[in-house]
């Protein structure tokens, strides 16, 4: 659906919220977690001003200890459309905004020791723009312990799921290697690595999606993707070039982790 034709390839800036906006809202309302749009604008060019609108759905921690709030978001913006040339953005980010109305859907029917927010971001490819309009209003009584960032899930040759984390997420991911993975492999890296390991070195990890927000204000972040993919914001970045059933499994290995995670963290016993 996000990569149709009736969805023009999700470009932000405009004053309502679009179709892509409107169905993310729906699921989540189908899935009774009462979403809200956040609207912010963003300069779009030299002078002009253009919308955005965060879609932002909430469970609430439901276990007597609850360690705080944990925010998953995921972009669900592309770059629109050049005339009869439609940008579907499959992998770049309609994988990872798949993957967020998935966890939401998983995640209501488990006990949870953080209350989670699912934030589907608007204007990332014009600039992290929803992402960072949401993480500087988020204040210190509402902080969140982590940032898990979804943004391209769908392995490329290289059949590798990268979890780059900040040096104060570590404790995160302690439990990781545990869960079984045979499709593909993951690697925990931090940025520097992951920008040597990938691109040349060309690549600013660290500044290249949402995460980096939520950085900015001092949250640690896990980012979930799969590295350089040859298609990345060209018009072949289409449903048909992913492996669905690889990609599949990332979102079940994500699913997994987030289960773990949200049901005994790494201070639960303490
Ligand atoms: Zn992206």
């Amino acid at each position: 659906m996000l990569t149709s034709a009736q969805h023009g390839g999700r470009e932000a800036g405009n004053p309502q919220p679009n179709v892509s906006a409107q169905f993310i809202f729906e699921r989540f309302n189908d899935l009774g977690l009462a979403p809200k749009f956040q609207t912010f604008t963003f300069k779009d060019g030299l002078f002009s001003s253009a919308y955005g609108h965060n879609v932002i759905a909430k469970l609430p921690c439901n276990t007597v200890r609850c360690h705080g709030s944990i925010v998953i978001s995921a972009h669900y913006d592309h770059l629109g459309a050049t005339g009869k040339r439609v940008y579907a953005g499959a992998n770049d980010n309609a994988s990872g905004t798949v993957a967020l109305l998935s966890l939401a859907q998983q995640l209501r029917n488990i006990e949870r020791r953080y209350n989670v927010t699912f934030l589907a971001t608007d204007a990332e490819e014009k600039g992290l723009y929803g992402a960072k309009h949401y993480a500087d209003k988020t204040d210190a009584t509402n902080a969140y312990v982590l940032n898990i960032n979804l943004d391209m899930l769908s392995p490329s040759k290289k059949n590798t799921l990268y979890v780059m984390q900040s040096a104060n997420a570590k404790t995160f991911t302690e439990n990781m290697t545990m869960l079984q993975e045979q499709t593909f492999s993951v690697k925990i890296v931090s940025p520097n690595r992951m920008k040597r390991l990938i691109g040349d070195g060309r690549i600013d990890w660290l500044r290249a999606s949402d995460h980096y927000a939520f950085y900015r204000v001092g949250i640690p972040y896990l980012y979930f993707g799969v590295g350089e993919d040859k298609n990345h914001h060209s018009v072949d970045d289409t449903l048909e070039s992913i492996d669905i059933h690889k990609y599949q499994s990332v979102v079940k290995f994500i699913n997994d982790f987030m289960v773990s995670l949200l049901s005994c963290p790494s201070d639960c016993t303490s």
